[in-house]
């Protein structure tokens, strides 16, 4: 038991009191505690906060050239796609998921299976950008995750049998879940994907002992959002904004908005940060106006799901820039005051700095070599746009094709899904981007339930001829690239720091890199046999400092890529979880 919280006080569940059979309950304050405890990481983004910083330093920028392999796990069967997976540790104890809906219990010690559990799914799953799966989560005896057909599955974490399994939306209508669900205040928090279909994006809470329903929060403005008690929709005023303020006629009904990354929560202000995806369908001509939440972070109450404020990042757009990108906090001094901030790196080229107690804009800056889209950014955040970089209406056009724009980013964005890090030491974030262009055009279309939504064609083209991938240490005070590292592929995996002045990332080329936080000189690198598009973690055992990563080339890129995928096509599929650490001699 940890007395150390520096959480608000609230009432402990009795699912995390509850004695487990097999080994310890994970508590609120585990959760809470996350980031400063370093025997165990149980919460998606190392931290609620989503810093991915660890105040490990055994492991350092001196010795991590000595960094070994002690053991590797096989997720086993063909299934090798896409291992975009974060792991999650807690009393020796590894749990994992991994491609097609799969999860896994491993002893971290000797990388031993525990258990595995397979989810069984239906043939008509829609997933957009393959098969992936980010993560889970842990409360009480529970491990958590989200199925390609948008289940939660809550099994018991010490034997991998099912407890309950609850449908989250429709996967006929195209919705899927890939992200990490997260525990906030004894709740089961959890987005949706499928924006590429015309669903209605949302953010939810479950009981985690039950699996009953919460609260639900639509994130397209128009739809109300509601409290539930004994299984009913309680209608308490937690209006989403006004139905056709935002959106032309009746789109708002299919108006996508997805939440399909997950989301963060900051204790301090006591707030949930959801990103948002595009607005459905690409072809924004077909709905002038802002279309509301689309493309764009939300703050929330976790105790009904209400919206205290939201940020648009690209209003109308019109580009897939899918601004769903984490939102991490973190505070920082200015003219002797600390300032509550929270910073994101979003798909349409810009980072932003946030007041996050309100959410007004501190600043912006691209963080990628160059954006053709927007001039700059106005006074309030909101894109300044450049004429002529909209995709051209195909009304306009003679015959179905609107016209083409060359447009930068391309919309697998200037960063995608891959998680920044923030070091606390540095005050840097470091952050995995790409350099890429498209030609994009839009098209007419009408929804369909259960099919692509688009009204839009595209070819992705890398923008430089050596590299697309940049690993970026960014300052957020004054938006000055501290460092870069160019990368041959396009950066697709997570990102951490630690104290030991490490950034660790991988590479589609299977290498699992660290590099000098300050500096940026690679310091060690470790093929792991296939690309690397998970996030790593670190964590210490029995007085050593350990690190670990899944690896598995998939993931949007070699789906989508166009002319980018050519660069990738050598690639080979994988799916294995990798642990490392020092020799005994050099920690
Ligand atoms: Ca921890
Ligand atoms: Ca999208």
């Amino acid at each position: 038991m940890r007395l150390n919280s520096i959480g608000k006080p609230f009432a402990v569940s009795a699912l995390a009191l509850a004695v487990s059979s097999g080994a310890y309950a994970v508590t609120d304050e585990d959760i809470l505690n996350d980031h400063t405890t370093a025997d165990d990481v149980v919460s998606y983004g190392m931290g609620l906060q989503g810093q991915r910083y660890s105040a490990l330093d055994t492991l350092n920028a001196d010795n991590v050239k000595s960094l070994q392999p002690v053991w590797a796990f096989s997720f086993g069967s063909e299934k090798m796609r896409g291992q975009e997976s974060q792991p999650l540790i807690k009393d020796g104890v590894m749990y994992i998921t991994a491609s097609y809906s799969r999860a896994y219990a491993i002893d971290a010690k000797t990388g031993e299976e525990i258990w595995q559990y397979d989810a069984r799914l239906p043939d008509g799953i829609m997933p957009c950008c393959d098969v992936i799966n980010r993560g889970g989560a842990l409360y009480g005896d529970l491990f958590f995750f989200a199925t390609l057909d948008a289940k939660l599955v809550a099994l018991n974490k010490d034997t991998g049998k099912v407890v309950w399994i609850k449908p989250v939306a429709d996967y006929k209508e195209g919705y899927a879940i890939t992200a990490a669900p997260m525990i906030v205040k004894g709740k089961l928090i959890t987005g949706v994907s499928g924006g590429e279909f015309g669903i209605v994006g949302k953010v939810e809470a479950y009981d985690p002992e039950t699996g009953d329903k919460l609260w639900t929060r639509p994130t397209v403005e128009g739809h109300m959002g509601y409290v539930y008690e004994d299984g009913k929709a309680i209608e308490n005023g937690i209006s989403g904004g006004e139905a056709g303020k935002t959106w032309p006629g009746d789109m708002w009904k299919t108006g996508g908005a997805a939440t399909w990354l997950g989301g963060t929560y900051d204790a301090d202000t006591d707030t949930l940060f959801f990103g948002t995806g595009n607005p459905a369908p690409w072809n924004s001509h077909l709905r002038p106006g802002d279309n509301l939440f689309s493309s764009s972070r939300v703050a929330l109450d976790p105790d009904d799901g209400s919206i205290k404020w939201h940020f648009q990042t690209t209003p109308n757009d019109g580009w897939d820039y899918d601004g769903v990108n984490e939102l991490i906090s973190f505070d920082y001094e200015e003219n002797g005051g600390v300032v509550k901030a929270a910073a994101t790196a979003d798909r349409n080229g810009f980072f932003y700095v946030l007041d996050r107690t309100d959410g007004s804009f501190i600043r912006g800056f691209p963080f990628v070599d160059e954006v053709s889209w927007a001039e700059g950014l106005d006074e309030n955040g909101r894109p300044i746009y450049t004429d002529g970089g909209r995709p051209g209406n195909p009304a306009d056009a003679e015959g179905e094709k609107g016209e083409p724009v060359l447009a930068r980013p391309a919309f697998l964005g200037g960063k995608n899904w891959m998680p920044m890090a923030y070091s606390q030491d540095t005050g840097l974030f470091y952050v995995p981007s790409n350099e890429w262009a498209m030609d994009i055009w839009n098209e007419p279309v009408s929804y369909k339930k259960g099919a692509a939504y688009l009204g839009a064609g595209f070819t992705i083209k890398p923008a430089n001829e050596d590299f697309i991938g940049v690993l970026r240490a960014i300052d957020p005070k004054t938006g000055e690239e501290v460092w870069r590292h160019e990368n041959r592929a396009p950066l697709w995996g997570g990102v951490m720091t630690t104290a030991g002045n490490l950034v660790f990332t991988g590479t589609p080329e299977g290498y699992l890199k660290a590099f000098d936080a300050q500096t940026g000189e690679e310091l060690y690198r470790f093929n792991t046999g296939s690309g690397v598009v998970g996030t790593p973690i670190t964590w210490e055992m029995d007085g050593e400092q350990y690190v670990s990563v899944a690896s598995g080339w998939g993931g949007a890129v070699p789906l989508w890529g166009g002319e980018v995928a050519k660069v990738v096509k050598e690639f080979n599929q994988g799916g294995m979880l990798w642990t490392f650490k020092l020799p005994k001699e050099d920690s």
